[in-house]
């Protein structure tokens, strides 16, 4: 359902043949059922049902809120016609239909450290809508193998089962990105958000995607070598735009506030835990570590469990522990790193409040078994 969106993941291959320019959209625009936008509508809207039932979807309404609002100020009169669906999915990525339907990944609430991050890449979507672009692509495509290409499938017969839940995620033309992305600047600009956090934002990507192993990397880096190119054209742009003035910006950490544990959770399965540790490491610099934040970090070190982590791991769970919001983990974190040093008592004491803190805990029992084992 949720694989394959691919739309920010392209400054695409070279060589894409030029795109006709499309027009805008006007506001409250519904294409001709006849027409091949037509279809595209249609297939987008069976899909859109689909995804508006899935358990993947987010519905936390201080998260769905916050980036509704964000959508809602860079597409001006264009708000009404987005609908926006929050899914839980560890990648960095957003993507946009032809018919309105926006999809914003959970990775991506995590990687964008403030709000204007978030609406630089949700400016991108919303550009890649008013501006047609998915039409444009399927209408220069020269039968069935072309849009298959187009679609990023093996062959002919993937289209049988793949036009309708990739019409949405089509790939885009280096063109298109490039214009989705100095509209999008120019949405945020408009919008009153600071343009000047727009490169950051892929300067920190890149960063990650140097830790994660190649041939496994997260959606928006397997076909995306040239952050570092996007990074400088973005901060080129922004730095041509008049400053931004907003007020205060609402810190996204604290819409996230109910499925933060849950995020940082998803990304730790993944397994990689030297990216993990990046992304940690630019949150903090970010101004947005908390609890639940260091609690991951440590959670990302006692797992990685290389020479030097245990320690780092240990300093990391007690800086978790003197946070506000620390959540019970920190202990459970701290008592296994102490239990596999050999400190008994300290290994102890922190279970115990581990346990207290979370009585129902799904590993209460194993745990407490660790708490007999040591004849407390
Ligand atoms: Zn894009």
């Amino acid at each position: 359902l949720l694989r394959g969106c691919l739309c920010c993941a392209a400054l695409a291959a070279t060589g894409c043949v030029a795109t006709e320019p499309t027009s805008n959209l006007a506001p409250g625009y519904r294409p001709d059922s006849a027409t091949l936008e037509g279809g595209l509508w249609r297939a987008m809207q069976r899909e859109e049902a689909r995804i508006a039932d899935s358990p993947n979807r987010i519905r936390d309404p201080a998260v769905t809120g916050h980036v509704e609002e964000v959508v809602r100020r860079l597409a001006g009169e264009h708000a009404a016609d987005i609908r926006v669906y929050v899914v839980r999915a560890p990648g960095f990525n957003a993507s946009m239909a032809p018919n309105g339907m926006m999809q914003v990944w959970s990775g991506l609430l995590l990687r964008t450290q403030t709000e204007s991050q978030l609406a630089t890449v949700l400016g991108h979507e919303v550009a890649h809508y008013t501006r047609r672009h998915t039409l444009a692509r399927f209408q220069q495509a020269r039968g069935a193998a072309d849009v298959a290409a187009l679609l990023g499938l093996g062959g002919v017969a993937g289209l049988v089962v793949g036009v309708a839940a990739m019409a949405g995620v089509a790939s885009f033309s280096r063109e298109q990105e490039a214009e989705a992305d100095a509209l999008g600047l120019a949405m945020l600009n408009t919008a009153g958000y600071v343009a000047d956090d727009a490169p950051g934002l892929w300067e920190n990507l890149l960063a990650e995607a140097r830790l994660r192993p190649e041939g496994n990397r997260l959606p928006l880096f397997a076909t995306h070598p040239a952050s570092d190119q996007r990074a400088a054209a973005l901060r080129e742009a922004a730095a041509t735009l008049p400053a931004a003035s907003r007020g205060t910006p609402r810190p996204l950490r604290t819409s996230l506030r109910g499925i933060r544990q849950m995020l940082f959770a998803d990304e730790l399965r993944l397994g990689q835990y030297a990216a993990s540790v990046e992304l940690f490491r630019q949150a903090e610099a970010a101004g947005n570590a908390d609890g639940p934040l260091y609690t991951a970090w440590g959670e990302a070190l006692r797992l990685r469990n290389e020479a030097g982590d245990a320690d780092l791991a240990l300093a990391t769970f007690r800086r978790a522990t003197t946070e506000a919001d620390a959540p019970p983990e920190a202990w459970r974190g701290l008592g296994l790193v102490l239990r596999r040093q050999g400190d008994r008592s300290g290994a102890q004491a922190a279970f115990r409040t581990y346990l207290a803190r979370a009585p129902r805990a799904t590993d209460a029992a194993l745990i407490q078994s660790y708490l007999d084992e040591a004849g407390a």
